[in-house]
């Protein structure tokens, strides 16, 4: 178990040192967290254990491009949007970050973020590596965590093991997977994804544990 200490304040005052725009500093509010790490880890699973175990979290639900897989519902786990819906919004800055992903692109609607925010409640994004890169710009104060998974084979057999998506959608994924892994040392901590239970248990303590500077990771390093 290894130590980290958390400095999203500090970041916080450089940016605003720096000129940065800044969407939102919380000061003795909850925070802002962000999950992310390679397709195939474990990410929505994860937030399904949380959707089921944890309401007093609220998950951010993002818009995409891309078609609903088999099971996903519209307004829950995504809002499917078409191109022109996508780039409506993207023009009338109603995201707050957005990147394209693997042929599709994906966003985060901006006011209902803010606003849970401001009314305190634990809010929670799994967004991409590129989201992620952005949140850090704009929202200095979001504590940003990585899945990573046991080894690169274990996800290559998760992604794989899916079935939902052809080779050259796997070979797309794999090819991210490389880059988000190499990104790992940017996050603020990393969970590794041995046992969902275990993740999430520790991600809810992060989130609910008011401006805890220090945290834990599972990684031994
Ligand atoms: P999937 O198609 O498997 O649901 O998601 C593909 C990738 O898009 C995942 O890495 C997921 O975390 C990411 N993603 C989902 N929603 C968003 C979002 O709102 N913004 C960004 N930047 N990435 C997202």
């Amino acid at each position: 178990m290894t130590e980290r200490s958390w400095s999203g304040d500090a970041r916080a005052r450089e940016a605003v040192r720096a000129g940065t725009k800044v969407d939102f500093l919380p000061s003795g509010e909850r925070r802002l967290t962000v999950l992310s790490g390679p397709s195939g880890v474990g990410k929505s699973t994860v937030v399904a254990e949380i959707r089921r175990a944890h309401p007093e979290v609220w998950l951010s639900v993002s818009v995409t491009t891309r078609r609903p897989r088999p099971g996903e519902v519209n307004g829950l786990h995504y809002f499917f949007v078409d191109g022109a819906e996508f780039d409506r919004l993207v023009e009338a800055g109603e995201l707050l970050e957005w990147a394209e992903f693997a042929g599709n692109r994906y966003g985060t609607p901006r006011a209902a973020v803010l606003d849970k925010l401001a009314a305190g409640v634990p809010t929670l994004l799994e967004i991409d590596l590129e989201g992620a890169r952005q949140v850090r710009r704009t929202m200095p104060d979001a504590l940003l965590v990585f899945l990573a998974p046991p080894t690169w084979e274990e996800l290559e057999k998760r992604l794989r093991g899916r079935g939902t998506e052809p080779e050259d959608v796997i070979a797309r994924r794999l090819e991210a997977g490389r880059i988000e892994m190499a990104a790992e040392k940017e996050f603020d901590l990393t969970l590794v994804n041995t046992d969902v239970k275990d993740v999430c248990h520790r991600l809810i303590a992060l989130m609910t544990d008011p401006l805890g500077v220090t945290t834990t990771t599972n990684r031994e390093v």
